[in-house]
């Protein structure tokens, strides 16, 4: 079966169509700065190797995205399939729709239940409502199916998703502890389980522009350190993670709006707002290392927040046999890795520096032949667990 990945962030789309199962990607895409004269377009076929970036485009739409795209696929030269009608499905890495927390066919009432916490998730469903919407009317017929990110963490226990919050608030508005970053945290559970039989008791640790920890136990998640949205656990790129909810109140009673004080949350925090110099943690360490202290207090942060949740999840889970790092700042901040590590070496945690420093993109072991844990640091493949979910889904 063919089935096409579709990856929407604000202004860029990407593509990846693989055949399943077998996990094969015949052929990938991208466009950037979506609805602009100067899009970005790239397309590549794995199996010839053959590529093109075509810079100084007019892309207006997810749709003429998409459009541009399918023609590559199609095209004798370039292309991978026949014709249009061999894409069976299409997966979303949707985020979060009322009432649907798994994987679930993006049908009009899913949609609608995307819509209504699109307040929740703005940057998330926003966006991808607007793509689905356009890849309907470009592939009718086509199923469409949203693995949602809190669809892995549907199995949490009940006593650590319920917050102690009025109990009609739960039941009226369904809020509650969802956990997100599931395409990721799944992907994870299924090296870890084809590598070494099971995940036994594991911690994932993705750290991109978004950050969350997820425990693993015997293949499913008990726990993430995201909340009932996107911004809580350890502090992000430029969201602010865990805060006592009355910082909201406070900052109304002060004259501050809604929207300042949302647009404080979403854009001006986490690592920027510490540091005040980026969002970027290259950016923030360089700063660090030159004297600024600002910087450093970002870092140090930013591990003591990870920490926190590496020592609250190994409580959990009653011991702990892996721990992974995946996402942007997980493969490459062997920093992180180390400053983590270090700090909980009492679990039984040794690293070894030299594979520590070392770069790959392979799935790999970094901690030394005595420790009783393994550290990992695993390529984040968000896609290949979108495409085997949609897959399977009602096969
Ligand atoms: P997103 O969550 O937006 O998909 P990624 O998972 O690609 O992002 O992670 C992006 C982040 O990875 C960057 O913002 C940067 O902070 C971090 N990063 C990438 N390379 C390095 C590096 N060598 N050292 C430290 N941080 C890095």
């Amino acid at each position: 079966m063919k089935v096409l990945v579709c990856n929407v962030g604000s202004t860029s789309l990407k593509f990846k169509l693989f055949d399943m199962p077998g996990d094969k990607v015949l052929a990938d895409g991208k466009v950037e700065r979506v609805g602009r004269e100067d899009a970005i377009f790239h397309y590549g076929n794995r199996s010839t190797g053959y590529s093109v970036q075509l810079e100084g485009q007019s892309i207006p739409s997810y749709a003429e995205g998409i459009q541009r795209y399918l023609a590559c696929l199609t095209d004798p030269e370039t292309g991978v399939i026949a014709d249009v009608s061999e894409i069976e499905r299409v997966g979303f890495k949707t985020v979060l729709a009322k009432g649907f927390y798994g994987i679930h066919e993006l049908t009009d009432e899913v949609l609608q239940a995307m819509e209504d916490y699109l307040v929740v998730a703005p940057a998330h469903n926003g966006p991808y409502l607007e793509a689905i919407r356009q890849i309907q009317q470009v592939l009718p017929g086509v199923k469409l199916v949203g693995v949602f990110e809190t669809a892995f963490h549907t199995t949490i226990p009940k006593e650590r998703r319920i917050y102690g919050i009025p109990y009609e608030w739960y039941e009226q508005y369904g809020i509650q502890r969802m956990g997100y970053h599931g395409a990721s945290h799944g992907y994870i559970a299924d090296v870890l389980t084809e590598q070494c039989g099971g995940t036994g008791n594991a911690i994932s640790c993705h750290l991109g522009g978004s950050g969350s920890l997820c425990a693993i136990q015997n293949g499913i998640s008990v726990d993430n350190s995201f909340g009932f949205s996107l911004q809580a656990g350890p502090i992000h790129a430029n969201r602010i993670g865990d805060t006592d909810a009355y910082v909201i109140p406070y900052l109304l009673s002060q004259g501050m709006s809604i929207d300042e004080i949302t647009r404080g949350m979403d854009k001006r925090g986490g690592l920027l707002g510490i540091s005040g110099v980026s969002n970027d943690l290259r950016d923030v360490q360089i700063a660090a290392e030159g004297g600024n202290e600002r910087a450093q207090l970002a870092v140090d942060v930013y591990c003591a927040g990870i920490i926190h949740y590496v020592g609250a999840y190994y409580a959990e889970l009653g011991g702990l046999d892996h721990l992974v790092f995946t996402g942007g700042i997980g493969e490459n901040s062997s920093l992180v890795r180390e400053k983590v590590c270090k700090a909980v070496a009492h679990f039984g945690i040794v690293l070894d520096e030299e594979k520590n420093a070392q770069r790959s993109n392979q799935a790999r072991i970094i901690s030394a032949e005595e420790s009783r844990v393994k550290v990992w640091v695993v390529p984040a493949n968000e896609e290949l667990g979108v495409a085997r979910r949609t897959y399977e889904y009602e096969k």
